[in-house]
């Protein structure tokens, strides 16, 4: 692991802990965690505050009936549990860099995906959508390009898989993890060594700034849909 300089925000690291985020944004912070020690100790910490304040709790007595139907369920997860059989994830050489948790949308690697070309510099890939409509996709930019000058009409949550780019605000790394808003408006530029490649989680839509990006305003929002 390396020592990344942009990490999810306490109260986030918290909420994930807590298990109550949507889980789109639950996947950029598992992503990012597989790349900061800093984060996984933090997140240890918080594990532990959890059952220290579970184990001080005064503990209410269950009816029998709420016992029983919990022992039921108990046995039901046992019996399933040993018929189960045991799915082993893909170790071969292509997917050596993903990470573990993006082995359920990608199979073998990034290369092997069917890429959708956006513009001349980038390429996407949609994972998913969240409950909340949330897109979870890749984002693929070739080495030196730009995704051009962009607003958020929401939150945007960015994790770096591959390569790195920089915008207006510093410099950002394979682990990093950045969420915009509407309030930020940046310019992204991927380094000219390497695709930069981005698992990213968009509430709405971005929206490009200048003559020609308010000319392709409509198509994204229409991709989007
Ligand atoms: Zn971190």
């Amino acid at each position: 692991m390396e020592t990344l300089k942009n990490h999810p925000k306490d109260e986030l690291l918290a909420a994930y802990a807590a298990g109550s985020l949507p889980l789109s944004q639950a996947l950029c912070i598992s992503v990012h965690l597989e790349h900061c020690t800093e984060c996984t100790q933090n997140l240890h910490q918080l594990h532990q505050l959890g059952s220290e304040l579970m184990l001080s709790l005064q503990p209410a007595k269950p009816s029998p009936k709420l016992k029983d139907k919990l022992f039921d369920q108990i046995d039901q997860i046992l019996i399933n549990a040993a018929t189960t059989e045991k799915v082993t994830l893909p170790t071969n050489e292509a997917n050596h860099s993903l990470p573990r948790c993006l082995h359920q949308f990608i199979k073998t690697g990034y290369e092997d995906i069917s890429w959708k070309r956006l513009s001349s510099d980038i390429y996407s890939y949609e994972l998913c959508r969240d409950q909340n409509n949330a897109k979870v996709e890749l984002l693929r930019i070739k080495p030196g390009g730009t995704s051009g000058t962009h607003t958020h009409m929401g939150d945007e949550y960015t994790v770096i898989l591959e390569g790195s780019f920089s915008d207006e605000s510093g410099f950002y790394q394979q682990g990093d993890f950045l969420v915009k808003n509407s309030l930020d408006k940046h310019t992204p530029v991927a380094t000219i060594d390497k695709d930069c490649i981005c698992l990213a989680v968009t509430e709405a839509p971005i929206q490009l700034t200048g003559f020609f990006g308010r000319m392709l305003n409509p198509l994204i929002r229409r991709s989007y849909a």
